[in-house]
C-alpha cells in the first residue's frame, strides 16, 4: 500500500504535462480541450494500473505519447480501408466485392457531377433510372426486363410482397435457409405477407411433393439456392425445369433465388459449379434474383431478371420506390456489367481476377514477401466466401509468420495502417496473397518489415 501511494505521488501533475513541449505540440494539432481530456484519461489509466499493481510507464513522455496515439485513433473514421490477407475472396465482414477500376471511376463521376440518371438524352425528356441497368442486362443475358433494388434480401421481399401477398408460396424443406446475420427465408415470407408451404423433407424433395401441395391459394413455386451450406449423401431436389413446368401448367409463377448468381462458369477454376444466371433464365423461370456484390463482383444490389409482366408488377409496387438504389450503385453496376459485355470480366473484375489468379503467380508473390517479413511460404487454401460455393477451396500459397505470441502479432497487424487482417492456424500467422490488392502490397510489406524490426 505504501509503495503504491509513493508511486501515485510520483505521477506527473496535469500542469507539468501541459507545459511539456510534446503536449504543446499536440495542442497545436488538436485543441486544448481534446488534449486535456486525452491526458486526463491517461493519468486515470496510470492511477488504475498502479492500484492494480500493474506495470505501466508513467513518465510524462510515455503518458503524452499514449495520449497522442489515442488522439490519432479518434481521428480515424470507423469505416476504413483494410488489407484483406485472409484469402476469403468475398469477405462479408470486409465489404464483399471490391470494385473494378472502371466501376470506381464511374462511381466517382456520378458522385461528383450531374448525370443522366432520370433524363433521356435522346428526347430531352424525363427518363427512368430503371432503364439503365435493364437495357444492359437485356443485352447480356436476354432477359425480357430487369429491376435493381438495394440487395438480394430486398429483392425477395419485393417479389413476395408484390406477387404472393396473402397467398401460398411452396418451397422445399431443404431450402428454408438462413443466409446469415439472422436473415431467414421463413421470416422474410412472413414479413411480406406470403404464406409458407413447406414440402418434402430436409434432404429429399421430389416434384410430386410440390404438385400435391398446390391449392387454389397457391401463387408461386420458389427455389432458394443453398448457397452457404452443402448437403451430401441421400439428397434430392427436382430440377429447375421440372419446377417451371409444374408452375406454368398450374398458372403459377416460378421464382429462383440464386443467392450469389454468376454469369461465368466457376467449374473452369476447379471449383464446384455454381448455378449460372443464364441457366435459370433458360429453364424458363418468371423471375430470378441474385446479389450484385457476390460473384458478380459489383456494388451491393439485388438484381431481378425475368418476364416483363412479372417485373412490371414489381415496378408498380410501392416497395419498389422504397428499395430503389442510388446513382452511385447504377454507375458501378453498369461499369461492372460492361466488363462482362466486353468479355474482360476475368481480367478486370477483382473477384474474378482473384479466382482466376494463377497459382505460380501467388507463389511468386508469397516468396517475395518472405524477405521483408522473415516468414516462410507454405501451401494453403483460399475460399470464395460470401455465401458462395460452400466447402470448396482454391489451392494457394501463404506467407507464414512464426511468433512466440501469434495472437499478439495478429493484433499488431490489425493495428497497422491500413489494418491488415490475417488468420492463425497451426500456431502461425498466415497471410494469403490472393486477396491482397496490388495497390496495397507496398503498405503491407512496410508494416511487415517494421513489425519485424520492433519484434512484433
Ligand atoms: C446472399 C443471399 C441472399 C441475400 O443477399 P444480399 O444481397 O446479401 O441481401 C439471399 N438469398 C441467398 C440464397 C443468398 O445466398
Amino acid at each position: 500500500m505504501k509503495l503504491e501511494r509513493a508511486r501515485l505521488r510520483r505521477l506527473p501533475a496535469m500542469d507539468a504535462l501541459l507545459s511539456d513541449a510534446a503536449a504543446q505540440d499536440l495542442i497545436q494539432q488538436h485543441s486544448r480541450d481534446l488534449v486535456l481530456a486525452a491526458l486526463r484519461a491517461e493519468l486515470d489509466a496510470a492511477r488504475q494500473a498502479i492500484m492494480a499493481g500493474q506495470k505501466l510507464d508513467s513518465a510524462p513522455a510515455a503518458i503524452i505519447q499514449r495520449a497522442r496515439e489515442n488522439l490519432l485513433g479518434q481521428q480515424q473514421p470507423s469505416l476504413r480501408p483494410v488489407i484483406n490477407a485472409t484469402g476469403v475472396i468475398i469477405h462479408t465482414n470486409l465489404g464483399r466485392a471490391p470494385l473494378s477500376e472502371a466501376a470506381n471511376e464511374a462511381m466517382r463521376n456520378a458522385a461528383t457531377g450531374y448525370s443522366s440518371l432520370e433524363f433521356d438524352l435522346q428526347s430531352g425528356e424525363r427518363g427512368s433510372r430503371l432503364a439503365h441497368a435493364a437495357d444492359m442486362l437485356r443485352d447480356l443475358v436476354g432477359a425480357e426486363d430487369a429491376l435493381v433494388v438495394n440487395n438480394n434480401a430486398a429483392a425477395l421481399v419485393l417479389i413476395l410482397s408484390a406477387l404472393a401477398k396473402d397467398r401460398e408460396v411452396v418451397i422445399s424443406r431443404g431450402q428454408l435457409v438462413e443466409i446469415g446475420g439472422g436473415f431467414r427465408i421463413p421470416a422474410i415470407m412472413r414479413q411480406s405477407g406470403a404464406r409458407l408451404v413447406e414440402v418434402g423433407s430436409t434432404n429429399r424433395t421430389v416434384i410430386g411433393d410440390y404438385a400435391s401441395a398446390l391449392t387454389e391459394g397457391s401463387a408461386m413455386l420458389l427455389r432458394v439456392h443453398s448457397s452457404n451450406f452443402k448437403q451430401i449423401g441421400f439428397v434430392q431436389q427436382p430440377s429447375l425445369s421440372e419446377l417451371v413446368s409444374l408452375a406454368h401448367e398450374r398458372g403459377l409463377l416460378a421464382v429462383d433465388d440464386l443467392g450469389s448468381g454468376t454469369l461465368i462458369d466457376t467449374a473452369q477454376f476447379g471449383l464446384d459449379p455454381e448455378p449460372t444466371i443464364q441457366a435459370s433464365l433458360a429453364a424458363g423461370v418468371d423471375l430470378v434474383c441474385f446479389s450484385g456484390d457476390k460473384l458478380l463482383g459489383g456494388p451491393q444490389a439485388g438484381i431481378i431478371l425475368g418476364k416483363a409482366a412479372a417485373i412490371g408488377q414489381l415496378k408498380a409496387h410501392p416497395l419498389a420506390r422504397a428499395l430503389r438504389v442510388d446513382k452511385l450503385v447504377y454507375a458501378a453496376l453498369l461499369a461492372t456489367l460492361d466488363h462482362y459485355r466486353r468479355g474482360e470480366a476475368l481480367e478486370r473484375i477483382p473477384v474474378w481476377q482473384m479466382l482466376a489468379r494463377p497459382l505460380a503467380d501467388i507463389a511468386e508473390t508469397a516468396r517475395a514477401w518472405t524477405n521483408p517479413s522473415g516468414g516462410c511460404v507454405i501451401k494453403g487454401e483460399s475460399t470464395v466466401g460470401g455465401g458462395s460455393l460452400p466447402g470448396t477451396t482454391l489451392p494457394t500459397w501463404l506467407l507464414a509468420l512464426d511468433s512466440a505470441h501469434p495472437e499478439a502479432l495478429k493484433t499488431a497487424l490489425r493495428r497497422a495502417d491500413p489494418p491488415i487482417i490475417a488468420r492463425i492456424a497451426g500456431g502461425r500467422v498466415l497471410l494469403d496473397p490472393r486477396t491482397v490488392l496490388a495497390g496495397q502490397e507496398s503498405a503491407l510489406l512496410q508494416s511487415l518489415a517494421s513489425l519485424r524490426e520492433t519484434g512484433g
